[in-house]
């Protein structure tokens, strides 16, 4: 029994070893990552139904690995939460978005631009000094800045989420609620933040015509969403058939491969041309 316990400490902490180890060439990777220039930011468009046009994009970052070729930020992005690499990451992706949609604006196409902020980035107290540099620094105008944030960004108290969001209120940045319906918020806690819009989930949309309890809940989502006076935007929308009846229900914006999968900032222009009959 001595010698279990001990083999068993030893796996323990080899185990431990290992993943300290993992930890740190992620750390590295992601730090090397930054200071070569591997990420890139693509853009995918969002269909505005009331004028017909895509008016905004979101800002997806991806990690062209010079080994691994590219990665996925679902495969990167926890890990940079981890080992707080996602604040200079965060930054980066901020300054990218907007330096890339001032060489928009100048070449004569102007758009919303939504960027995501994972809730370790939303509770960082430098949070608003960085926005507010980045917006000085690349001119890009504050009210066509739109910030993605998660509920589990609301639900970290470590800062005053309602005195953050009123600030970037202030300055007439607009704020997303995003995967909504797969956390936890009570509507009557939503009615007190200063939120622009809600995004319903890409898993509900993706069930919206064959299953029953997506409908339900989109319609849900969309009549209490509107009766609070949010605007609501549909993402992952695949197929024209989704596209129509979201509008039908209310819907005021759709995002998904059925509009455009995400792609480098010069093939916004083409798509932005294109019409659409919803
Ligand atoms: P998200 O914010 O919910 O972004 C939407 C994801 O759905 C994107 O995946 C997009 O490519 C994908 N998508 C869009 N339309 C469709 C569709 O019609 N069908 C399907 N099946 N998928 C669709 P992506 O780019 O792999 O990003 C995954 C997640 O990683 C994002 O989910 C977001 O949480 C995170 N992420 C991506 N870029 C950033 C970033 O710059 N910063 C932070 N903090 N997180 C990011
Ligand atoms: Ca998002
Ligand atoms: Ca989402
Ligand atoms: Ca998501």
């Amino acid at each position: 029994a001595k010698n279990e316990g001990r083999d068993n400490c030893q796996f323990y902490s080899a185990s431990l070893t290992r993943q300290a180890e993992k930890r740190l060439n992620l750390e590295n990777d992601l730090r090397n990552a930054l200071c070569n220039q591997e990420f890139h930011l693509l853009y995918q468009p969002q269909f505005d139904i009331a004028s017909e046009r895509i008016c905004s994009v979101e800002a997806l970052v991806r990690w062209l690995h010079p080994q691994q070729g590219l990665i996925l930020p679902l495969d990167f992005i926890p890990g940079a939460e981890e080992t707080g690499l996602i604040i200079p990451l965060g930054e980066w992706i901020l300054r990218t978005a907007c330096t890339e949609a001032v060489q928009w604006m100048q070449a004569g196409l102007t758009l919303q631009v939504a960027v995501n902020l994972s809730p370790v980035q939303f509770n960082n107290p430098n949070l608003l000094r960085t926005v507010f540099d980045i917006l000085a620094q690349t001119g890009f105008p504050p009210d066509k800045l739109i910030l993605e944030i998660t509920e589990s960004a609301l639900m970290d108290h470590t800062n005053n989420t309602v005195t953050t969001l009123n600030t970037l209120r202030k300055h007439n940045i607009q704020i997303t609620l995003d995967d909504f319906g797969t956390g936890y918020s009570s509507m009557s806690y939503l009615k007190r933040l200063p939120i622009n819009n809600i995004k319903v989930d890409q898993s509900f949309v993706h069930g919206l015509l064959d299953d029953k309890d997506s409908l339900a809940i989109v319609r849900a989502i969309i009549s209490l969403s509107r009766n609070l006076g949010f605007n609501l935007t549909a993402e992952g929308v695949e197929t024209l058939e989704q596209a129509q009846a979201l509008k039908h229900f209310g819907c005021k914006a759709l995002q998904g491969y059925y509009f455009g999968k995400p792609v480098r900032m010069e093939e916004m222009f083409a798509l932005t041309e294109k019409q659409w009959s919803i």
